[in-house]
């Protein structure tokens, strides 16, 4: 081979090796956020252009704030609890402010937020009094020894841990309550809307955060305690594969295992998150259950399958335009 040829291999070589490198290094500083605002009966035709506008800037603001402190360097746990503060604020979602009623009317949440980097996490279940129980979860993962605790045990952790404590009034929307009459009046006919809320999200480091905060289903009975404070089922995250926020009806997500199995598709069958998702979803389908998942995975990927007609539901990855959608497209 003359040197003139081994010069050009050899700067082709080089060529390659620096595209190579500069394709990882951009698929690494992917970053981003996904947030849903629960799976349901969501029809366009039931919904007034004032209802759809409230939800999208609500979507939007919590989506924002995320991204925003992933711009400027915060961490994947610090984003995902700033999205869903937000959406439990708003009395729009089943989540803090606005949660549905239990069958005695009565108002208890279910939270969860898992870190990705080190697989800690923390939940709780059957919350009266905490304003954000986000805030409290993410107090649980990281000041306790314990990943999840419940009822009045986790509300005076909340109360150490300085957490704002309210009334149950705070949390009551004429909209829930209205509900729970129907329900109770109809219990079969009844497609009440969901609402629970949830975020997923990737920071610079290639850091994944996931968690989904929720007031459960409307009547629910007897302490029941739905998916969304399940590490695995409603919530999970895992720097290797994705991180995974569910909603929908509780009991069939707890079953199926449902945001850990898109995880282990994942590690185990090696499945793109895509197809990970799709796969989850069908299960859910097949054994009857309603609901959807958001998820994100470590290349800055995005899946937001459901099989209702429509989950709240908006992203936005670095590098691309925000995305907001309510209906099946
Ligand atoms: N998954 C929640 C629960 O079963 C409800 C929802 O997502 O709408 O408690």
């Amino acid at each position: 081979m003359n040197n003139f040829k081994l010069l050009g291999g050899i700067k082709i070589a080089l060529l390659f090796i620096f595209m190579v490198f500069a394709a990882n290094f951009y698929a690494q500083n992917k970053f981003g956020i996904i947030i849903h605002g629960g799976a349901g009966t969501i029809n366009k035709e039931n919904m007034s252009p004032e209802k759809e506008e409230a939800y999208k800037s609500k979507l939007g603001e919590a989506l924002l704030t995320g991204y925003q402190v992933l711009e400027n360097g915060g961490s994947s746990l610090d984003a995902v609890e700033a999205a869903i503060k937000i959406m439990e604020d708003s009395p729009l979602f089943n989540a803090g402010r606005g949660a549905v009623f239990t069958a005695e009317g009565t108002i208890e949440l279910d939270v969860s937020i898992m870190d990705g980097k080190t697989l800690s996490a923390g939940a709780a279940a059957g919350l009266k009094h905490v304003k954000n129980p986000i805030l409290l979860a993410r107090k649980i993962m990281e000041n306790s020894p314990h990943v999840m605790l419940m009822g009045e045990g986790a509300e005076k952790f909340a109360e150490e841990q300085n957490l704002e404590i309210v009334d149950q009034e705070y949390f009551f929307t004429k909209e829930r309550w209205d509900a729970l009459q129907r329900v109770k009046e109809n219990e079969k006919k009844s497609k009440e809307k969901h609402g629970t809320v949830g975020a997923v999200a990737l920071d610079k480091n290639g850091n994944i955060a996931a968690g989904t905060s929720t007031g459960g289903m409307t009547n629910k009975q007897w302490g029941r305690v739905g998916d969304s404070p399940i590490i695995g089922a409603g919530t999970y995250a895992d720097n290797n594969t994705c991180g995974v926020s569910g909603t929908g009806h509780g009991e069939y997500f707890i079953r199926l295992g449902i945001a850990k199995d898109v995880s282990a598709l994942m590690e185990y069958k090696n499945y793109n998150l895509q197809q990970a998702a799709e796969e989850v979803i069908n299960k859910l389908t097949r054994l009857g259950g309603t609901g959807g998942i958001i998820a994100l995975d470590k290349n800055g990927n995005i899946a937001m399958p459901f099989n209702t007609s429509g989950m709240y539901r908006a992203y936005y990855i670095s590098g691309s335009e925000p995305v907001i959608k309510i209906y099946k497209e």
